[in-house]
């Protein structure tokens, strides 16, 4: 794995490092939905004998789909991660970007990748004041240190995984952070 990754992914875990008595607390559902992976994610957790669904030789998910008749069905909207067990990651120190960064996470609207905070989320929903601003501003600072290849290989890999997916309709309450694009071109 490269070490723009691994250092984002360090970042990352520094800024929650308190995060886990709100998940502690919290009584939403967890680890939900289709898990997409960075190639380089992708080919780390093969070698962690972990399930990976590849599409078009450049999509890659966690194998959450479920398995109808031998065919692979997108026909659930949230499916449990099936690397969810009793309650814990079963793969908590190599667990990809999607999931370090949630409940901030990417968006698109109207064709332009957005880094959003999810509301569907204990920690989101009771941040507020100065320590929604703080805890802002140290997203952004995060990303803008981050490797300006990484960011855009992550723009391209969001991009081919929202076009092929549809995303549950309903509820999916978000706060739009600053457009993913942005940071990459004041870095170029
Ligand atoms: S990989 Fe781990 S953290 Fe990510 S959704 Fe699956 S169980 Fe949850």
């Amino acid at each position: 794995m490269n070490s723009h990754l691994r250092k984002l992914y360090s970042e990352l875990s520094f800024l929650y490092r308190d995060i886990r008595s709100t998940c502690a607390e919290c009584k939403d559902h967890d680890c939900e939905g289709y898990v997409w992976l960075l190639k380089d994610e992708a080919s780390s957790l093969y070698d962690l004998n972990v399930p990976i669904v590849e599409i078009n030789d450049s999509t890659f998910f966690i194998h959450s789909f479920e398995d109808i008749d031998g065919s692979l069905s997108i026909n659930k909207p949230k499916p449990p991660c099936k690397l969810r067990c009793d309650g814990f990651c079963s793969i908590y120190d190599s667990r990809p970007l999607v999931c370090r960064m949630y409940p901030v996470g990417l968006v698109t609207v109207d064709s332009e990748v957005l880094i959003v905070l999810h509301k569907d989320c204990k920690f989101s929903r009771d941040i507020n004041g100065e320590a929604k601003e703080v805890f802002i501003t140290q997203v952004v600072e995060i990303l803008k240190r981050a490797s300006p290849n990484l960011l855009m290989e992550i723009m391209i890999s969001y991009r081919e995984v929202d076009a092929i997916s549809a995303f549950p309709e309903g509820p999916n309450t978000f706060e739009v952070i600053i457009p993913l694009r942005s940071l990459i071109n004041e870095r170029r």
